[in-house]
């Protein structure tokens, strides 16, 4: 369970999130719409910490990350508890992000080891499981530069998985790739849907968005613009905004 409220974020003058407030429960897949520099990133990005808000409240799986004081400035908790809320999430970029001189199997190893200490020898079969999932067992000794990009990709949200995660952040996951290869990784989310991770995936795919996430939301301009079922947004889009953008996409 994920709770935003009120999120406030700015890059000097620039507002880019402008109080978004959202609730993400177990289980639940949410696809991010919305026009370049809506502030789709940067609202993934804050979740994790990887921005600062300014305002608001971050609620993860029952912990608060951030909340208001009395003077409605916004604290964050402690480094170590920051971390450790962070880290019951994994997420998935647009460039895959490997380390390219490791291994695909130290690759999913790494984090675990060294930052949940978990032993060499319990934690390879699990990652091996996880490439399995991922359909790229037999690439577990290969370097990234030998993989495709969709094979890329598909290591990266293995590594993530490694970790087990309680929530799964995507963001433009195969905006980075060929056509052809869009198609596997695509696969790979829609099984993890299906395992019914709780799943946040800015995409531009809006088969995708239509065919697996529960709930879309359209962002522009900092803020949700209009929220519904992918039958509501799809076929039935409210805002003008939102029409507008859809018909772009076509
Ligand atoms: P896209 O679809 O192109 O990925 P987006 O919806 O993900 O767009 P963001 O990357 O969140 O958009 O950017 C929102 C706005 O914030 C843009 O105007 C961008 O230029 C600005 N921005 C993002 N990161 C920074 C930063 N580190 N410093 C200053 N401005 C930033
Ligand atoms: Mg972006």
């Amino acid at each position: 369970m994920l709770r935003l409220n009120n999120i406030h974020k700015k890059f000097n003058h620039l507002e880019v999130l402008k109080g978004i407030s959202l609730e993400v429960s177990q289980g639940e897949v949410v696809a991010i719409i919305g026009p370049s520099g809506s502030g789709k990133s940067t609202l993934l990005r804050c979740l994790n910490r990887l921005e600062v808000i300014d305002q608001g409240t971050i609620e993860i799986e029952g912990e608060i990350l951030a909340t208001e004081d009395t003077e409605g400035k916004c604290q964050y908790v402690s480094e170590q508890k920051a971390r450790e809320i962070c880290f019951k999430m994994g997420m998935v970029f647009q460039q895959f992000n490997l380390f390219p001189h490791m291994t695909v199997i130290d690759n999913i190893i790494e984090a675990p080891m060294l930052v949940k200490g978990i032993k060499k020898d319990i934690i390879i079969p699990e990652a091996e499981e996880l490439l399995k999932k991922v359909g790229l067992f037999e690439k577990k000794d290969s370097y990234p530069s030998r993989l495709s990009g969709g094979q890329k990709q598909r290591v990266a949200i293995a590594r993530a998985l490694a970790m087990k995660p309680d929530i799964m952040l995507f963001d433009e996951p195969t905006s980075a790739l060929d056509p052809e290869l869009t198609g596997e990784v695509l696969k790979a989310m829609r099984q993890l849907a299906l395992e019914h991770m709780t799943m946040i995936v800015v995409t531009h795919e809006m088969a995708f968005a239509r065919e697996v996430a529960q709930r879309v939301i359209f962002m522009d301009n900092g803020d949700i613009v209009e929220e519904g079922t992918p039958e509501q947004i799809f076929n039935n889009p409210q805002q003008p905004r939102t029409q507008a953008f859809l018909k772009s996409m076509l």
